[in-house]
């Protein structure tokens, strides 16, 4: 029960962008098709992902447009996919060129925000594992530990490797937007190799004791 309302809720969240992309705007006096202008009526549409430009008299595409053309929209790159497209095959059809972000402004304002409030929470998470990377990187001569010490060891190593795992996803996401969160990516990298070098010598050395 409880499962299936919580697969019902991620879907809903899903489902959201691509709804809200697929919204249509009509050419109009306040919304002006953005390919030939036509604000006079109706007959050019625009979603988030489609441009539907309507070959009029008055308002028309630009002149000579072929197939794969691609033409810059709004600051964002828009390919021709087809030529006589929409419901009378009187209207020229664009896409966006590629997942290039630059047709999807408010999309990018929400990364962009979202890693401004990111960062500072990932900065601190990765100070305070620092001190957990720097206590497994203390930890040696294993010969002279007791039984506890070894086993609160592994467990140390395990739970650090753990969470800089944790913590290297988000990282990587940041770094899109941040890109000083590179260096930070960069030192989660080599303090896993780091740790597991530990892990290593000290699985070699419990096998060794045994
Ligand atoms: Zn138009």
């Amino acid at each position: 029960m409880t499962n299936a309302f919580n697969d019902l809720l991620a879907l809903d969240v899903a489902a959201l962008p691509r709804m809200s992309r697929h919204r249509w705007t009509t050419s109009s006096k306040r919304n002006p098709c953005p390919l030939c202008g036509r604000d006079s009526d109706d007959k050019c549409r625009r979603s988030a992902d489609l441009i539907s430009c309507y070959w009029g008299e008055r308002f028309s595409p630009p002149a000579g447009l072929k197939l794969g053309q691609v033409l810059t929209v709004e600051g964002g790159p828009w390919a021709v996919v087809n030529l006589s497209g929409g419901f009378a095959g009187n209207s020229l059809i664009l896409r966006p060129d590629s997942e290039r972000k630059a047709f999807r402004p408010a999309e990018i304002q929400q990364q962009k925000r979202a890693a401004v409030v990111l960062a500072p929470v990932l900065r601190s998470l990765f100070i305070r594992l620092r001190s957990h990377v720097h206590a497994c990187l203390a930890i040696a001569e294993f010969q002279h530990a007791t039984a506890e010490q070894l086993c609160a060891d592994r467990e140390l190593l395990a739970a650090t490797v753990h969470q800089l795992q944790q913590l290297r996803g988000p990282l990587v996401l940041a770094r899109r937007e941040d890109p000083a969160m590179g260096r930070l990516v960069q030192a989660v990298d080599h303090w896993l190799k780091l740790i597991s070098y530990q892990a290593r010598d000290l699985a070699a050395f419990d096998r060794w004791a045994l």
